[in-house]
């Protein structure tokens, strides 16, 4: 029993990684991470830092990591989305789905996660679209989505305007259904393929009272869009519960102590704690322990019912391409080699 309870857990984890390209002219004059050539689509080798060998040469080893599958630089979010449907259907099945992009600032996860051409929107279209032709077979869709920021341990609204009081928000699990609320928090309803982009402003705009701050913020937080997807077909009866959560979580560059004072160390500290939390959490899941840490952060007491259980969790592990942060990216492919 305990085999196959592995098994089954093990099976609804999947991790991919992703290398962002070069941007600009001045990263194209920058010296670049040696990816040495890619054997099968689920491999990627990094050519490691100087070390010394025994003998007192100078070397690099190539460090070789292996995950669902790897995405290189050509590869367009299209392609990324062919990957992810599948997920995205589950959630129309009433499975509780969820899907994070880890990695440092600056490597490519809101460009994968929240960009007008990325997957919340993607995902979202696709939705609409099914649902559409499920109409046919007698299936009516309910589809509300909320979105939250996680930030120093705890929650915010992001679709209640800042100028707006806002309510303290909290999570309610109801155990028997194995579904979750945040209590006082803005839902709205998806009622047409535009209201996404809508939502996706707001929670822009109200990510920081300071607009210039808001990118800087947004890097220091977890951001959750949350889309709860009901159905309940008229001519069987039938009815499906499932959510889909689309994370963008915080940097995950370890910013040393010491160069962090007050409010930034807390911050600091915030992001490790639950990033390490997170990768403990999947973890433990994938080994079929039976204490999963769950209520050692905000973010996966949030989550607790969308990645336990049978429910589904991808984790995109996004990295940059320049040599300047190749400690970085080796910090997150072990990271993500961890939680596969
Ligand atoms: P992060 O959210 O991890 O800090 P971003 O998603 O903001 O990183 O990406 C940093 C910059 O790189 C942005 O200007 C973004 O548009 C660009 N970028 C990231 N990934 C890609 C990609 N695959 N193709 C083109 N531009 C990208
Ligand atoms: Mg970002």
């Amino acid at each position: 029993i305990l085999f196959n309870k592995y098994q089954e857990l093990k099976g609804n984890i999947r991790v991919m990684c992703r290398v962002r390209p070069v941007l600009n002219e001045s990263e194209g004059n920058q010296a670049l991470i040696a990816f040495p050539d890619l054997k099968t689509s689920a491999q990627i080798d990094v050519t490691g830092p100087e070390e010394r060998s025994s003998l007192g040469h100078t070397i690099r080893k190539v460090i070789p990591f292996e995950f669902d599958r790897v995405f290189t630089p050509a590869i367009h979010n299209e392609e990324i989305f062919g990957e992810i449907s599948q997920l995205v259907q589950s959630a129309l099945d009433g499975f509780n789905v969820c899907i994070f992009c880890y990695g440092q600032t600056g490597s490519g996860k809101t460009y994968t996660m929240s960009s007008s051409d990325g997957m919340i929107p993607r995902a979202t279209h696709m939705i609409y679209e099914t649902v559409t032709k499920l109409k046919e077979k007698s299936w009516t869709y309910t589809m509300e989505g909320s979105f939250v920021e996680v930030y120093n341990e705890e929650l915010n609204d992001l679709l209640t305007p800042n100028t707006e009081q806002k309510r303290k928000l909290e999570i309610r699990h109801d155990d028997a259904r194995k579904q979750t609320t945040v209590l006082n928090c803005k839902t709205v309803a998806l009622d047409s393929p535009n209201t996404v982009e809508s939502i996706l402003q707001q929670a822009q705009n109200n990510r920081s009272v300071a607009a210039t701050k808001a990118n800087e913020r947004s890097s220091r937080s977890h951001s959750v869009f949350i889309l709860k997807l009901v159905g309940e077909n008229s001519a069987t009866n039938e009815r499906c519960e499932g959510t889909l959560n689309l994370v963008d979580l915080a940097g995950s560059e370890r910013l040393k102590h010491s160069q962090a004072e007050g409010d930034r160390m807390k911050e600091t500290q915030n992001i490790n704690k639950s990033l390490a939390c997170l990768g403990d959490v999947i973890e433990a899941l994938g080994r079929g322990s039976g204490h999963i840490p769950y209520r050692n952060s905000k973010l996966t007491h949030l989550l607790q019912y969308s990645l336990g259980g049978n429910s589904k969790t991808l984790m995109f592990v996004m990295v940059s391409p320049l040599e300047a942060h190749l400690k970085e990216t080796i910090t997150s492919l072990r990271f993500a080699t961890k939680v596969h």
